[in-house]
């Protein structure tokens, strides 16, 4: 009875496209999970509840409307936690129902309980009731994504010393906060409580943040953050965090300055949730972080029937990869042809102001040689970015000067998730300058700025002389 072909651990992004694309396929399919509800990460404290959180505090702090308005424009004077919680607990709703409508639909048979291994072919699952089941699979999906790494010497408290799944649960908005790491999960929180009027000072041990973004790009982000008092430190580790007597918090940094706030957010890193697999059963073996190795085109591990995928696999750890990682895990566990994954994905960062990039950065470009030109649009000289009071905002392409082809398009500014995907289309199919110069955009818009950008690079590479050849 407890016999599947294809059994899948984790029901995130990677382990619910994967379970349903199996099903599709007509196997026999069970999602094992070990949350109260299914949906992962990405569900219940990653993606959906931080874009949520960000939604509401653009919305009802009036962030947008500043431009136009001012600095001290607000829509709700005193937003309080209660506020961000209330959105957040409807949306969720809203997803997990989705989910579990759509495991239903597909007969995708679901199990809540821990996995563990007892060999290749078997998991030993515990559910909450203490109840232990063996179940047999042909083919193993592991998807159990990562937790925030916490260090032994941060003493986190659950209320003002927290983690990044602790912050979706504080009860009072803090006046003032220290973000440790300026990763994407440090600097999306901490740019969302800027603009909930929290004095945010960011600390990061490296000497930039981003750097896999467009340096540009993250200097004119840099820029606007600290244009609104919000402190970044960076080559700086924390030596020590503590709270004094009146409950504030202190943090040392190795250079012996201390700084204080009301709440410490630690978003230095997270590791893979295989700590409790039993992996040595099966012939695994995690490394130092708890990640797995696969075979990047197939997603299969050293154990020829076992997969991973998701963000226990590493980079690029987003929900939009972990999809298609799932996806393609899955066709290949049960034999169906796969397709390889498309060369440039969109890189999306929910700060405030977004990020949103897809293809080389410039100095990707540089570093290999390439001959390129750079066009770039500022919001503020489209007619869309006045209607909206927008007074920042950078759009940059960059193309080969021997193809004329895109090679990257980088994004700063209100909707730079969004737009991110004219380019990375014209990116994919290989489109060249010429595609922004010869086409028409909706006026007014913000992609007006493709235009603006394309015919910036344009005017400094010259007409087409002849056909571009085809690389
Ligand atoms: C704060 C934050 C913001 C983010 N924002 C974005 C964003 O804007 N866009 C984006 O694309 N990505 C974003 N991400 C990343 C995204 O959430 C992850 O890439 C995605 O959730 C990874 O999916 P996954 O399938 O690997 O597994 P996860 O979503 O991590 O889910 C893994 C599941 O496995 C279960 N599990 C683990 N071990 C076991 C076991 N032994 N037995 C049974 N079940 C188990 C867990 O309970 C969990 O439900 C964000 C992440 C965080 C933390």
């Amino acid at each position: 009875m407890n016999q599947y072909d294809f059994v899948v651990v984790g029901s995130g992004p990677a382990g619910r496209r994967a379970a349903i694309q199996a099903a599709k396929l007509e196997k026999k399919v069970l999602v094992i999970e070990r949350g109260s509800r299914v949906g992962g990460v990405s569900v219940h404290t990653g993606t959906i509840p931080s874009k949520t959180l960000r939604e509401t505090a653009l919305n009802l702090s009036g962030w947008r409307e500043r431009g136009f308005y001012g600095r001290a424009y607000r829509v709700k004077k005193e937003i309080s936690a209660e506020d961000l919680r209330r959105r957040l607990l409807i949306t969720l709703d809203h997803e997990v129902d989705v989910l579990e409508h759509q495991f239903s639909r597909n007969r995708v048979a679901q199990l809540r309980g821990e996995a563990k291994f007892i060999d290749a072919n078997t998991l030993e699952v515990t559910k909450d009731d203490g109840e232990v089941l063996h179940v047999t699979a042909t083919a193993i999906l592991l998807s159990v994504g990562t937790k925030p790494f916490r260090p032994p010497h941060i003493p986190f408290d659950g209320v003002s010393i927290i983690d990044s799944d602790e912050i979706l649960e504080i009860k009072e908005l803090p006046r003032s906060m220290i973000v440790i790491g300026a990763g994407v999960i440090g600097i999306e929180y901490a740019t969302i409580f800027s603009a909930l009027d929290t004095t945010v000072t960011i600390v990061e041990p490296r000497d930039t943040m981003l750097d896999f973004i467009d340096k540009e790009i993250v200097e004119d982000f840099c820029y606007q953050l600290r244009d609104r008092n919000m402190k970044l430190i960076f080559g700086q580790t924390v030596e020590k965090v503590e709270k004094d007597a009146a409950g504030k918090c202190r943090v040392t940094l190795r250079n012996g300055r201390v700084l204080q706030a009301e709440m410490v957010l630690f978003a230095a890193g997270r590791v893979g949730a295989t700590g409790n697999l039993n992996l040595e059963a099966c012939g695994l073996e995690a490394d130092n972080r708890g990640r797995l190795k696969v075979d990047p085109a197939t997603f299969q591990t050293s154990v020829p029937n076992i997969y991973a995928a998701g963000d226990v696999v590493g980079f690029p750890s987003l929900a939009s990869t972990s999809m298609e990682q799932g996806r393609i895990a899955a066709r290949h566990a049960v034999g169906a042809p796969t397709s390889e994954p498309p060369q440039f994905f969109p890189y999306g960062i929910y700060a405030v102001p977004e990020i949103s990039t897809c293809g080389l950065t410039e100095e990707e470009v540089q570093q290999r040689g390439i001959p390129y030109e750079c066009g770039i649009a500022h919001f503020r000289e489209t007619s869309r970015g006045h209607i909206m009071g927008l007074d920042s905002g950078l759009l940059k392409m960059i193309f080969s000067l021997k193809t004329r082809r895109l090679l990257g398009v980088h994004i700063v500014g209100e909707g730079a998730t969004e737009l991110v995907h004219i380019g990375q289309a014209v990116l994919n199919l290989k489109g060249t300058v010429e595609y922004f110069v010869e086409n028409t955009f909706n006026y007014p818009t913000l992609a007006e700025g493709y235009k603006i950008a394309g015919l910036d690079a344009w005017n400094r590479m010259g007409e087409l002389k002849a056909p571009a050849p085809i690389a």
